[in-house]
């Protein structure tokens, strides 16, 4: 694996990899790589000849109140687990390197940056948009592997490729879990162990809702209903959001006949935490 720390060698090396005939995939993080990360790398060995992963922290996306400063950074760590997984490139850009002292460029996929998440971390998407616009243009990959562990951020992903005609195809892969259902995220690092066990309420409030589902419930207020009061049950935990939502525009829907997505975010202690499940008709 090379691991490469400017834009213009990394451009090099993906530029090589492209005019060969070859297909790049690549597979943007922050690091803290955990099984989550590793799946996505997983996914793109799969699919491409060649797979470039970043990690950058991007200060863009974290909000002035947020956790920027103590997030996790495990850089040796990451590197010896994706070498380990045989990942071909890895770009690792310091700050000065992605956002030089002037840059003043950024880009906004309106509206949707404003639903879940972008309505309770304003300014996220429009940082997330820049970054994975930056990088696309530097890697120009084939494709793209993202999590649906951040399914807003999904969503707003396709719709900046899809409205500024990049050519690079975004694959949502899964979400991975722990045992007891909790989703994986470089922020579980956050949590004492109490904490650890009161997050597993995101979980729970999403297996509650599906089961409702299962036994004929189509109505989303009283579906939001029955996931909220699990929520509210967790001591532990405090209630961000609770939607039920179409799964591209972000817009709430009033039933579950068709594709909904079921989302949640909750902090346990200070520490903020998402998780989703997608109903579909084959789950019902
Ligand atoms: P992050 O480092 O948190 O920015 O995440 C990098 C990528 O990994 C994003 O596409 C996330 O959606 C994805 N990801 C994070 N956690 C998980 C998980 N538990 N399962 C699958 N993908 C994940």
């Amino acid at each position: 694996m090379k691991r490469i720390a400017t834009i213009a060698e990394m451009k090099a090396a993906c530029r090589r990899v492209t005019r060969n005939g070859k297909t790049l995939g690549f597979v943007p993080t922050m690091g803290a790589l955990h099984e989550g990360h590793l799946s996505l790398v997983h996914a793109s060995k799969a699919r491409c000849d060649v797979t470039a992963v970043s990690i950058f922290v991007n200060p863009l996306q974290f909000g002035p109140a947020e956790d920027l400063n103590k997030y996790p950074r495990t850089m040796e760590r990451d590197t010896a687990l994706l070498e380990q997984l045989g990942a071909d490139l890895l770009f690792t850009p310091g700050v000065e390197e992605m956002y030089p002292t002037g840059a003043q460029t950024y880009v906004l996929v309106e509206g949707l940056s404003d639903k879940l998440d972008g309505a309770s971390r304003p300014g996220h998407f429009r940082g997330v948009a820049t970054v994975v616009a930056k990088l696309f243009e530097i890697v120009r990959p084939d494709f793209a592997f993202f999590g649906q562990k951040d399914a807003a951020q999904a969503a707003v992903l396709r719709k900046l490729v899809n409205d500024l005609d990049m050519d690079v195809e975004v694959v949502v892969c899964p979400i991975v879990r722990e045992k007891d259902g909790l989703a994986m995220s470089s922020r579980n690092a956050y949590l004492t162990s109490e904490q650890r066990q009161q997050a597993t309420v995101l979980y729970r409030s999403l297996l509650r809702v599906q089961a409702a589902v299962d036994h004929g419930e189509r109505d989303s207020a009283k579906l939001i209903e029955i996931g909220k009061h699990v929520i509210a049950n967790e001591a532990g935990a405090k209630l961000d959001y609770f939607a039920i939502v179409d799964l591209d525009t972000l817009d709430p829907v009033v039933d579950v006949s068709h594709c909904a997505l079921v989302a949640v975010a909750a902090y346990v202690g200070s520490t903020r935490l998402i998780d989703n499940v997608l109903i579909t008709a084959s789950s019902r």
